[in-house]
């Protein structure tokens, strides 16, 4: 199976190294924005492309790999390409997802192709480990939690406050709370409750510590529900201890079973991801062989994590599948 990737960031380069770990999976092109000659891959051999020269790559490409960031790019990027091949993408803004999928669906159709919107961890993996425990359980609570990472959205807020050269913000989960749902307790949790976040600031010469502390620490929506901590460091500092991109979390299902309702379930999916575009890039290449597999199978349309049978992910055949996993 060929994939192309359209954009060459954190995803992008992700996506091509995943490449590397599954050997029925061939990259075929990167297609860039950018003035080709700029974007230098890590595989050789491999051609950059410019966006307007889609048309030349078509039957090319059995899956494109839509790698463009989820606040302005895949709104546009995703319908756009389903024109032209079976697309996958990361799309991430859980608000959106059913307009998404709608836009995604009509061009896939119209065109012939399949497509697979909102792929990664979360969504992804979290949505159907939230799926799969609100089948088992019927009768519980959910629970997400995110972290310890850091959050893209977060660190660029940071970084528009005034007298800010470079910010980096972590969330995460608040131990008592985690402690409470592993232990059945059910409780209901504010959003102060659940998560802190751990801000480190690199500040302009000469800024007013304590109004850039100040400004964040009361930004709405981003800050002002949140225990905050600021810490200010050097330069050197945020270079040397983060310039990662780690994260991970934990989704609970919590329920009750018996005639009585006397007996307590906790359901518990935790990730430790030392990065995040690499792991959400591994979890979107399963899912590309997926779509790659009902496109021959002749289906058209928009799909989600939930619509594919587990088995059209792996390499696997069904024959192995049985003998080795059940
Ligand atoms: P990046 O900001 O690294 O890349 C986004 C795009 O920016 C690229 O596709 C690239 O397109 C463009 N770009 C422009 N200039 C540059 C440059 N100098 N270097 C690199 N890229 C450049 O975003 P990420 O790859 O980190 O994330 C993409 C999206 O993935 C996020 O918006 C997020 O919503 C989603 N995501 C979803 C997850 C999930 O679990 N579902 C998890 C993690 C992320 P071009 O080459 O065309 O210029």
């Amino acid at each position: 199976m060929k994939i192309g990737i359209l954009g060459y960031g954190n995803l992008g380069r992700g996506v091509e190294s995943a490449v590397r770990q599954n050997d029925d999976i061939e990259l075929a092109a990167i297609l860039t924005r950018r003035d080709p000659a700029t974007v230098k891959p890590a595989t050789e051999g491999v051609k950059v492309y410019s966006v307007d020269e889609v048309e030349k790559l078509k039957g090319e490409i059995d899956v494109l790999v839509i790698c463009g960031g989820s606040a302005t790019d895949l709104p546009k990027q995703t319908p756009e390409y389903a024109k032209y091949f079976n697309v996958i993408d990361s799309f991430d803004t859980h608000a959106n997802i059913p307009s998404h999928f709608a836009n995604v669906d009509k061009v896939a159709k119209d065109n012939g192709h399949v497509a697979l919107i909102s792929c990664g961890w979360d969504p992804g993996m979290f949505s159907l480990m939230r799926l799969y425990g609100s089948i088992a359980l019927p009768e519980g609570n959910d629970y997400t939690f995110w972290g310890k990472g850091v959050s893209q959205g977060h660190s660029d807020a940071i970084r528009r406050v005034n007298g800010v050269k470079d910010g980096r913000q972590y969330t995460i989960p608040v131990d008592l709370a985690l402690a409470a749902v592993r232990n059945g307790e059910n409780p209901q949790l504010t959003t102060r409750q659940k998560h802190t976040r751990e801000c480190f600031v690199v500040a302009e010469e000469g800024a007013d510590l304590k109004q850039i502390e100040e400004d964040i620490k009361t930004m709405p929506n981003y800050f002002s529900d949140y225990d905050t901590t600021v810490h200010f460091i050097s330069e050197e500092e945020m270079q040397r201890d983060h310039a990662g991109i780690p994260h991970g979390g934990f989704v609970f299902r919590t329920g009750v079973t018996g005639l009585e309702k006397e007996h307590k379930h906790v359901i518990e999916y935790s990730l430790k991801l030392d990065s995040n575009p690499e792991f959400t890039s591994s979890v979107i290449l399963a899912f590309a062989r997926a779509i790659h597999r009902l496109s021959g199978e002749g289906q058209v349309g928009c799909k989600t994590v939930f619509d594919i049978a587990p088995a059209y992910l792996s390499p696997l055949s069904g024959e192995e599948l049985r003998a080795h996993m059940l």
